[in-house]
């Protein structure tokens, strides 16, 4: 996974969505570089992660999306609007073909960090990573409805921050 400052051109529909690079040196990307941290020791060698992720549509396993280089995490500042469900991240699908596979833009809302500022910044940076995990089932084949990609932080070590309403 990389963290988008800039030199990444998002898809057509993650521009659609208003994805954007994150500022370099902002509260926000410390806390995804944490967050990603948090992800590697919780999850990559994690067996019931890796099984849970190989059995999604795409047939990779947790750390092979974690290693994959056109994963992509962006931002978004822009608010929802009209029918647009609020959402903490979100993953776009379309990427284009690249010499290693396929690109994925997955995204963060800046809202998901306001609507933290207040924890301490472990929580904040726990709570982050269960959002990125999230998406990470979805560029893993979890369907956009449906229990699955909330199910794997039941698997990778965020079962404090599964919650069971939540389908897609
Ligand atoms: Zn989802």
């Amino acid at each position: 996974m990389n963290v988008n400052f800039g030199s990444h051109i998002v898809s057509p529909a993650a521009s659609t969505q208003h994805f954007i690079p994150f500022t370099g040196g902002s509260r926000e990307v410390s806390i995804v570089i944490k967050a990603i941290e948090l992800i590697r020791q919780r999850a990559c060698s994690n067996d019931l992660c890796n099984i849970y992720f190989k059995v999604l549509d795409n047939k990779r396993t947790f750390e092979e999306i974690y290693i994959d280089e056109n994963v992509w995490i962006n931002y978004r500042t822009q608010p929802f609007r009209g029918n647009e469900p609020p959402w903490q991240g979100q993953t776009a699908l379309d990427g284009k073909i690249v010499s290693g596979g396929k690109e994925y833009d997955i995204a963060i809302h800046s809202s998901s960090f306001f609507l933290r500022k207040s924890l301490p910044e472990p929580k904040q940076v726990e709570e982050i990573a269960a959002i990125i995990v999230h998406e990470m089932a979805h560029v893993a084949g979890a369907p956009n409805l449906g229990p699955q990609a909330e199910q794997a932080l039941i698997h990778c070590g965020f079962l404090a921050q599964y919650d069971s309403t939540i389908s897609g």
